[in-house]
């Protein structure tokens, strides 16, 4: 089901936000401390434009070629696009010029080339960590004792500024642990002199647990947008 209908989707993100602000106070974080990210791969531009018409402005894409299809369709719209799929080496180029947020760097080489090729007109790639919270069962992020060693890599390109770290939970396991060893990990870092002030973590199932344990960004598709037929 494709929701592409205004009031439909700004119903739905009153409801997310409002289950945020709740999260967010029973924790004593302020709601202003968490922004939501309508992650909005696989649906149409006009799902993304009926959003924006509520005031929504972030948003997270996963394949490139969809999103630039969508950013072109909605260039008259001011919006933060966040890069939330994995990083191919051929798509990078694209990557950089195209958003504001990459939050799945776990890779030295694809750091590497998003900083060289960022274009100096913008200002630096806000980028985020992708940490492997939940051990063999998924692949994609660093191991929890690698975030150091590529911590440091990353701080030291100009085309980036390493803002913080993502987690995406194995999805058969409770996620609070997971979603508590990136924030013990960022204060680490913290306390090693970074000035990281971003924690990506929590989806549809999950946000209010995440924001719990402290995210500053959750990342929520379907609850907004419906169910996706794939990705
Ligand atoms: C698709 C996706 C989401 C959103 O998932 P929902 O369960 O639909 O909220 C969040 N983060 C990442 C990295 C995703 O790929």
């Amino acid at each position: 089901m494709r929701i592409v209908d205004k009031p439909v989707i700004c119903a739905a993100i009153a409801e997310v936000k409002e289950h945020m602000a709740r999260a967010a106070r029973e924790n004593s974080r302020s709601p202003d401390e968490v922004t939501l990210v309508a992650v909005s791969k696989t649906f149409p531009a006009a799902s993304i434009r009926a959003a924006a018409s509520c005031a929504q402005r972030d948003f997270g894409e996963s394949y490139v070629q969809e999103a630039l299809a969508k950013q072109k369709e909605l260039s008259d719209l001011d919006l933060v696009w966040h890069f939330i799929g994995p990083i191919q080496s051929n798509k990078t180029q694209e990557i950089v010029k195209n958003f504001d947020w990459v939050h799945g760097v776990d890779r030295e080489k694809i750091a590497l080339r998003l900083s060289r090729q960022r274009p100096d007109s913008l200002q630096p790639l806000n980028v985020c960590l992708q940490v492997n919270v939940s051990g063999e069962s998924t692949k994609s992020g660093v191991a929890p004792d690698e975030v150091f060693a590529l911590a440091a890599t990353i701080s030291g390109l100009p085309g980036l500024k390493l803002r913080g770290l993502m987690a995406i939970p194995a999805p058969d396991q409770d996620p609070r642990p997971g979603f508590r060893l990136l924030r013990t990990l960022k204060n680490a870092l913290n306390d090693r002199g970074y000035k990281l002030d971003t924690l990506s973590m929590g989806m549809s199932g999950d946000y209010e647990i995440a924001i719990q344990e402290g995210a500053t960004f959750v990342r929520v598709g379907s609850a907004i947008f419906g169910n996706r037929s794939y990705g």
